[in-house]
C-alpha cells in the first residue's frame, strides 16, 4: 500500500504530507489519539535545545561552520581528553584531534595563501575580457 502522507491540513493551507501511520490518513503529530505523546515529545525536544544553548555557552561553542569555530572545539576535546587518565582510547582520540588539526591548519593556510593571491591579481581577474569564456553565465 502506498502512503500518500498525512492529509492534515496547515496553517497555510499546504498539507502536512509527512509519512502517514499505518492505516490512517495522519502522521504522528497529528494523529488526535497520539496528541499528548506528540506533546510529551515537543516539550522534551525543546528541554533537549535549551540544554544544547546552554551547554554550548558554557564551552563558547558557536557552531562548525568556520575553520576557527572547528580548531576551538578541537582545542576543547584535546584538552578535556588529555584530562582523562591514560588509554588506548584516549591517545586514538588524541591522535584523531591531532590530525584533525593538521587539516584544519592546512585549509586554513590554503584559504590565505588564495586570498592573497586575488589580492594580488586584483579585480581584474574577475573581468570578462580575461575570462576563457566570457559568454558564459555565473553560477
Ligand atoms: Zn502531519
Amino acid at each position: 500500500m502506498v502512503n500518500r502522507g498525512c492529509t492534515f491540513e496547515m496553517p497555510d493551507g499546504l498539507l502536512c504530507r509527512a509519512p502517514a501511520l499505518r492505516g490512517k490518513a495522519v502522521c504522528y503529530w497529528h494523529d488526535p489519539d497520539k496528541a499528548e505523546e506528540a506533546a510529551d515529545s515537543r516539550r522534551i525536544g525543546g528541554l533537549h535545545r535549551r540544554k544544547a544553548k546552554s551547554v554550548a555557552t558554557i564551552y563558547d561553542f558557536s557552531g562548525l561552520r568556520t575553520v576557527e569555530s572547528a580548531q576551538r572545539l578541537l582545542e576543547t576535546a584535546a584538552i578535556e581528553t588529555l584530562a582523562l587518565e591514560n588509554s588506548i582510547a584516549r591517545n586514538r582520540a588524541l591522535i584523531s584531534a591531532a590530525a584533525g588539526a593538521g587539516k584544519l591548519i592546512e585549509v586554513s593556510d590554503l584559504a590565505d595563501r588564495l586570498s592573497a593571491v586575488e589580492a594580488a591579481v586584483g579585480p581584474k581577474a574577475n573581468s570578462d575580457d580575461v575570462a576563457a569564456f566570457p559568454a558564459e553565465p555565473d553560477r
